[in-house]
Order: C-alpha cells, then sequence, then structure tokens
C-alpha cells in the first residue's frame, strides 16, 4: 500500500519517501504526493530526487510523466517514467533508496482548480453525470440528459459561485453515519459507493456535497476564470459541457 499524502491534503507539492519496488511500469514509493490517474482526474506529472546524503545539491533527478494505480496490486501507486528518460536510472533508483517526490505544481493546480469547477457544473445541473474528463489544459462532464443547455448562463453561474468564495474540505464518513443519515445521502448529488467502510465525501458549503477522492482547491475563489467553452449534443441522452480557462488559447 501506498501511503497517499494528497488526500488528506492537496496543497502538498512535495514528500520525503522511499523507493519500495520498481517493475516495468515504474516506480513505487512508501509514501507520495503524486495523484494517479481515476475518478476522471489525470495523474500527476514531476520528478523523483535521489537523496545523495550530504543535503546539498540535489541528486540524480528522475522525471515522471505520468502516475497510475497499479494493475495487479490494490492500493499501490505508481510513478511513470518519462519515455525520455535515460535508462541508467534504474542502477540508481533502486527499492531501499530515499528520495524527494516533487510534483508538477503548474499541471496539479490547473487539475485541482478545473476539477473543482465540475462540481460547481454540478450544482447548476441537475442531472446525472455519466462520464468526466480532468486535465491540465481542459474539463468535460457528460450529463444524462436531453434539455439544452445554455453556455453563457453556465458561465455566468461558475462565475458566481467563483466570486461567492465558498469553501471546499473534504471528510471521511463512514457506512454507519451513511446509514443513520438518509437525508444527507440524499443531498448528495452523486450516491456514495458502499463496500469500502468509508467514503470521502467532498463538501462545497452551500453548493455541493458527492463523494469524491480528487484534488480540489481549498475555496471556489481559487477556481478563477474558468469558463464553458462548449456543449456538444454527444447522443439524444447526453450533453457535454467543455470548461477552459478564460484567455488560453482556443477559447
Ligand atoms: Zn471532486
Amino acid at each position: 500500500m501506498t501511503e497517499e499524502l494528497f488526500r488528506e491534503d492537496a496543497m502538498l507539492a512535495t514528500c520525503e519517501a522511499r523507493i519500495v519496488a520498481v517493475d516495468e511500469l515504474g516506480v513505487e514509493l512508501d509514501r507520495t504526493v503524486f495523484y494517479p490517474v481515476g475518478g476522471g482526474q489525470a495523474g500527476d506529472a514531476g520528478r523523483l530526487v535521489l537523496s545523495n546524503g550530504n543535503g546539498s545539491a540535489e541528486g540524480p533527478t528522475l522525471a515522471i510523466a505520468d502516475t497510475r494505480k497499479h494493475p495487479d496490486r490494490p492500493g499501490v501507486v505508481v510513478h511513470v517514467p518519462a519515455a525520455d528518460a535515460d535508462p541508467v536510472w534504474r542502477t540508481a533508483f533502486v527499492p531501499g533508496a530515499a528520495v524527494t517526490a516533487h510534483i508538477d505544481t503548474t499541471r496539479r493546480r490547473a487539475h485541482m482548480r478545473f476539477h473543482t469547477a465540475t462540481h460547481l457544473l454540478c450544482a447548476l445541473v441537475p442531472h446525472a453525470v455519466n462520464g468526466c474528463s480532468i486535465t491540465a489544459g481542459y474539463a468535460r462532464l457528460d450529463f444524462h440528459m436531453s434539455e439544452p443547455l445554455d453556455k453563457e448562463a453556465l458561465s455566468a453561474g461558475i462565475a458566481r459561485l467563483v466570486a461567492e468564495a465558498h469553501p471546499v474540505r473534504h471528510r471521511w464518513i463512514s457506512e454507519e453515519e451513511l446509514d443513520a443519515n438518509p437525508g444527507l445521502v440524499r443531498s448528495m448529488s452523486v450516491q456514495p459507493p458502499r463496500g469500502l467502510g468509508r467514503v470521502r465525501v467532498l463538501e462545497i458549503e452551500g453548493v455541493d456535497l458527492q463523494p469524491c477522492g480528487g484534488t480540489h482547491v481549498a475555496n471556489t475563489a481559487e477556481v478563477g476564470d474558468v469558463i464553458v467553452t462548449k456543449i456538444e449534443k454527444k447522443s439524444a441522452m447526453t450533453r457535454r459541457v467543455v470548461l477552459g480557462f478564460a484567455g488560453a488559447a482556443g477559447t
């Protein structure tokens, strides 16, 4: 199991860790700040820096292009080396070695802003979501609905919720609590999964409440200038809403 530090503190950009294993997929650490692709959110990129023991200059560095959940080992996060990384890294990044893990904070910050914006969208469009993709360049949500959506009205709705500066926080809720609070379950825009013992719930105060394991900003004000760039009718019962940063290329 990898200790997932990003679940408790999405603001962490770096951590000390130890290499547990290395396989053909990449590097496993005992703990990490790297978010593995999941829940629609893209995985983190960044770098692992070998501790060289003298505490001064940075040791050898391995560029990480992506982060994934290990397909065969539940609970294990794999740091995927960049395709152009010098293969010699395998001689230095070995089990037992101490490293400092650094995420690409620009990329993660974009994920967090877009991810939080998708929750705002869920509050504005009260329909089930059947698809979600969050990258550093855009986010999109597929709503199960046939009614048309208005691009300008949704952008204005997001801008209003951003301006209102709602606090964003997560908490863990046990299944016993869920069972004892049917009203809480009813108020969630997405129904919580069962059988896990406890569920991580993301609350945007007064706006949205749903189970979510992703990374978010701490206040809707930090979402900033996110707008709806496109609305597509993907099928008779699917409306796709695409979000972008205002002023970015292509918007
Ligand atoms: Zn979320």
